[in-house]
């Protein structure tokens, strides 16, 4: 038993799954299912389409030149059964596949860094670039105070809020210039006041 890769996406096929084309000279294709089977039919090209290995690799989204990925190639050179060979070959398997995770994780890992900065900064110019958004968001907490307050009036114990309030001051408050931060801590302080 085999498990072979998708002709066309590179999953794999196990055995029983799958569809199996043979062209008339005897080339085989192996289609992990019928998604993969008619895209091929239709003469679709499988690095133009976003959901295959073969794009991925192309568009550099994921570990394409690496060493460990040549052991996997297909080699038409007979070797002669040897039992020493096998044994070394299905352990070097398992620490060759260790390694290609890894590399695969530092690779996504160095993908993705410098993301949060970047995300940091679009928001920051976002604001700035929108000054009405934070005015909105003075409106929001000047409500937020006054229902507070018509709460405590009511009853004494509703903790729950205040502390939702306080975190939502703790995470916005990097975004702000300096004097905002200022009036929200006096604004944070009454809370505070209120909260006792
Ligand atoms: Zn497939």
């Amino acid at each position: 038993m085999r498990i072979y890769q998708c002709h066309f996406c590179s999953s794999p096929v196990y055995p029983g799954h799958g569809i199996m084309f043979v062209r008339n000279d005897a080339k085989e294709f192996r289609f992990c299912r019928s998604k993969c089977h008619k895209a091929f039919k239709q003469r679709r090209n499988p690095r133009k389409l976003k959901w295959t290995k073969a794009f991925r690799k192309a568009a550099g989204k994921e570990l394409a030149v690496d060493s460990t990925l040549t052991f996997a190639q297909r080699r038409n050179v007979p070797v002669r059964y040897n039992r020493e060979l096998v044994e070394t070959t299905l352990s070097a398997m398992e620490r060759i596949e260790d390694i290609r995770k890894k590399r695969e994780r530092a690779f996504y890992k160095n993908r993705m860094r410098g993301n949060e900065e970047r995300d940091f900064l679009r928001d920051k110019q976002l604001v700035e670039s929108n000054p009405e958004l934070l005015r909105i968001r003075e409106v929001e907490m000047a409500r937020k105070l006054a229902k507070a307050q018509e709460k405590e009036e009511v009853d004494d114990e509703d903790d729950e809020e205040e502390v939702e309030e306080d975190m939502e001051v703790d995470s916005e408050q990097e975004e702000q210039p300096e004097k905002e931060k200022v009036i929200l801590k006096n604004k944070k302080k009454n809370v505070k006041k209120l909260a006792f």
